[in-house]
């Protein structure tokens, strides 16, 4: 279909180089990055003593921080909020008090932070992560260390922090004894986050009891745990009782306090979201980065820094950059003189380079590398800082390339949520799951289709069409728990996986999302309410990922079928049973039909107006009247009040098709004009069961009719 208009048209491109247009790339948003690390500055200077938790994180840094998380995954900052407290009821029971007790409490606060980084399909997986997937998700524990540093962090936290996971990160670290070297913070942290994590139900187990939890924490210390921790967290709950029985009941408790309360907030959460983002390119894709400032001053030096470059973050961290930090070469191994360092050049240029170089490790031997310096520039256009980010071209690539094309392939372009590839990999997971499970728990499947979503377009246009999409795909991820996964199917097509849910719980979800659409003011249409239809189905056994969304879609249909804007859920009992009826009521019709030839001895033009006395007599009812067929339904009164037994009030549909005009001229009999040939077919409509009592009522009928058509 030709439309004659570009879709193009209805863009809004901005098209001057003010200083706002600048692209949303990498600089701009290590611009983000540089300026909540300004911000960290500014906040701690302005608010001094004012701020409670003024020397180890400001207070507005540590709210943005959380107010980001929340809007990511809200379930997320209950755990960390637990896990907080946990820390410090074991510290306060070991008599810790003061400075350190908020270092360990802002540690506890912000463990996961990094989670934010981490893409929809891996942080919200509705399943056990495979051992790739929970290598990426790993990454959120560097994400954290680099934003904390970027916003000047005490280092006590940082140590902390670093120091909980490496026993348990194996991606990068390897197994490690825990032991007196590692802060004892960390090691509280650790135990606190075990008991919170194994006391909530995850997607892939149920959650444990507290006996059960201590039984296992007892099992691996000296190992994993510190013994004398895992005791003293076991005496501090026989004296203070069960943590949190409550809030766990209440999932999102204290919310109002979390929840980003304006528009403005949102968006800077959202921004933030971006750096998060970035930075998990970073940790994923290359070997090790660092920022400096204008003064040139190091803001964040990552794991992969430390690892490459050989030097401690702790070392570096506010040191002023110098050429001589580490061993610098050209790739042809000539020494590279200090103004051809690309550093100092993108200083004066401001112009992002790529270079190939060889550095020299701790061990004294040189390895080749990409380094790719990136500006961060402000709205003036002024240089306010670098990235360098190393690329280790002495290793093979197959483990980033993987990474590369894993995050490239799981996520909808327009809408960021999960694509529809990603949809049917997890979907596939969950049937397998469910289908080897002893004990096999339903899950279930959302979906949903915007209701005259082409009228928005014509009306609004086809950028204000994109904008609903966008603002319904933030709604559905807003709106779903942790675990859920939300995903753009197709068009205005959306699925929601709902792990560990029944079709009750997930029609009451799904009725959940469609009033909120309802209610949100999406893209603030005029005059225009944007609703959607529901279909929900569950698993079920023997399912394929085609049956169940072939479910979920057919109850979608019924959804649009019966008035839009509804919820429909289906069984494939019940899809049987509704395939069975139709088929049965055809083949009953089909094996019942009476068919005969009449030849009405009228004037053709006539043939309807004695058809009318028919109708009235017998009140008939006409379905459909043309010149070559006309479709009359008869009820139980006229003629048919004799039909017998259970059938007896089933009406019938009678057709009567009109031979044309040939039969005149063919004929050469003398009244050849006035007759008309008449195929006539009479049905049940519904099922009937006995063929000789419908043939018989249907001759009565007929011949009731040849009264009217054949008589003169
Ligand atoms: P119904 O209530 O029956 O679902 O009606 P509908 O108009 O929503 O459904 P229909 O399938 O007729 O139209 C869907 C439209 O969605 C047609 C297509 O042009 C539009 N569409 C598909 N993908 C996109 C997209 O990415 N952006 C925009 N703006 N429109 C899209
Ligand atoms: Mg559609
Ligand atoms: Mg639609």
């Amino acid at each position: 279909m030709a439309t004659g208009h570009l879709l193009t048209e209805d863009l809004n491109i901005p098209n001057t180089f003010g200083p706002s247009s600048r692209p949303m790339d990498s600089s701009r948003i290590l611009f983000e990055l540089m300026q909540l690390s300004h911000q960290a500055d500014e906040a701690r200077r302005q608010n001094g003593q004012a701020d409670m938790l003024e020397d180890v994180i400001s207070k507005s840094i540590l709210r943005r921080l959380l107010s980001a998380l929340h809007f990511r995954d809200a379930a997320t900052v209950n755990h960390s909020r637990r896990v907080a407290k946990l820390s410090v009821g074991i510290a306060q029971f070991l008599s810790w008090e003061g400075q350190p007790l908020k270092l360990l409490e802002v540690a506890g606060l912000l463990h996961d932070i990094g989670k934010i980084g981490v893409p929809d399909n891996i942080l919200f997986k509705p399943g056990r992560l495979n051992p790739d997937e929970a290598g990426l998700m790993a990454l959120h524990y560097n994400i954290s260390l680099d934003v904390l540093q970027a916003c000047r962090v005490d280092r006590g936290v940082l140590e902390i922090i670093s120091q909980s996971h490496t026993h348990y990160n194996g991606a990068t670290d390897g197994f490690r004894r825990i032991g007196s070297d590692v802060h004892q913070g960390a090691r509280i942290l650790a135990v606190a986050d075990a008991y919170d994590s194994l006391s909530m139900d995850k997607v892939y187990r149920e959650k444990k009891t507290h006996e059960e939890i201590m039984e296992i924490l007892h099992a691996e210390s000296g190992t994993q745990f510190d013994g004398n921790i895992v005791r003293a967290l076991s005496r501090w709950i026989d004296t203070n009782g069960l943590p949190f029985q409550t809030e766990k009941s209440e999932p999102v408790a204290n919310q109002a306090q979390m929840t980003p309360v304006d528009h403005e907030e949102t968006l800077r959460a959202s921004s933030l979201g971006n750096v998060f983002s970035y930075l998990y390119i970073l940790e994923s894709l290359y070997d090790g980065f660092y920022l400096v400032d204008a003064d040139r001053h190091y803001r964040i030096w990552n794991r992969g820094a430390e690892r490459l470059l050989g030097q401690r973050a702790t070392t570096v961290l506010n040191q002023t950059w110098d050429e001589n930090q580490f061993e610098m070469i050209s790739k042809f191994g000539d020494p590279l003189p200090e103004e051809e360092r690309p550093l100092r050049r993108i200083f004066e240029t401001g112009k992002a380079t790529t270079s190939e170089i060889q550095i020299q490790q701790t061990n004294g031997s040189w390895i080749p590398v990409e380094l790719q310096s990136v500006p961060v520039v402000d709205d003036n256009g002024l240089v306010i800082g670098v990235a360098e980010i190393f690329r280790d071209l002495s290793r093979t690539g197959t483990c980033s390339e993987y990474r590369e094309l894993k995050l490239a392939a799981c996520r909808d372009s327009l809408t960021s949520v999960a694509n529809r590839g990603s949809l049917e990999t997890q979907l596939a997971m969950l049937i397998t799951e469910f289908s080897e499970s002893s004990l096999p728990e339903p899950f279930s499947a959302i979906f949903l289709d915007i209701d005259h979503f082409k009228q928005i377009n014509d009306t609004f246009g086809h950028s204000i069409g994109d904008q609903v999409l966008i603002e319904i795909a933030r709604l559905l991820q807003h709106e779903t728990y942790s675990g859920e996964l939300v995903g753009r199917f197709g068009g205005e097509e959306f699925m929601i996986l709902c792990p560990a849910t029944n079709l009750d719980q997930a029609q009451r979800r799904a009725e959940r999302l469609r009033l909120a659409i309802c209610a949100a003011d999406i893209a603030e249409l005029d005059d225009f309410s944007v609703s959607a239809s529901f279909g929900v189905a569950q698993s079920e056994p023997g399912d394929s990922v085609e049956s169940i969304i072939r479910r979920a879609d057919t109850a979608l249909y019924a959804s649009k079928e019966g008035g839009r804007n509804r919820t429909t859920t289906l069984t494939t009992a019940e899809m049987i049973e509704q395939n069975s009826t139709a088929k049965e009521q055809k083949r009953s019709a089909d094996a019942m039909r009476f068919q005969t030839v009449l030849h009405a001895c009228v004037a053709s033009d006539i043939v309807i107006y004695k058809l009318g006395g028919f109708v009235d007599d017998h009140r008939a009812s006409l379905r459909e009247v043309t010149s070559e067929r006309v479709v009359i339904r008869i009820g139980s009164r006229g003629i048919l009040p004799f039909w017998g037994g259970s059938d007896r009030t089933r009406p019938v549909e009678m057709e009567l098709e009109f031979g044309d005009r040939i039969t005149k001229t063919r004929r050469r009999s003398k009244e050849a004009s006035s007759r008309v040939e008449i195929q006539v077919r009479i049905r049940p409509i519904g099922i009937a069961r006995n063929r000789e009592a419908f043939q018989a009522r249907a001759k009565r009928v007929l011949h009731a009719l040849r009264e009217y058509l054949v008589a003169d």
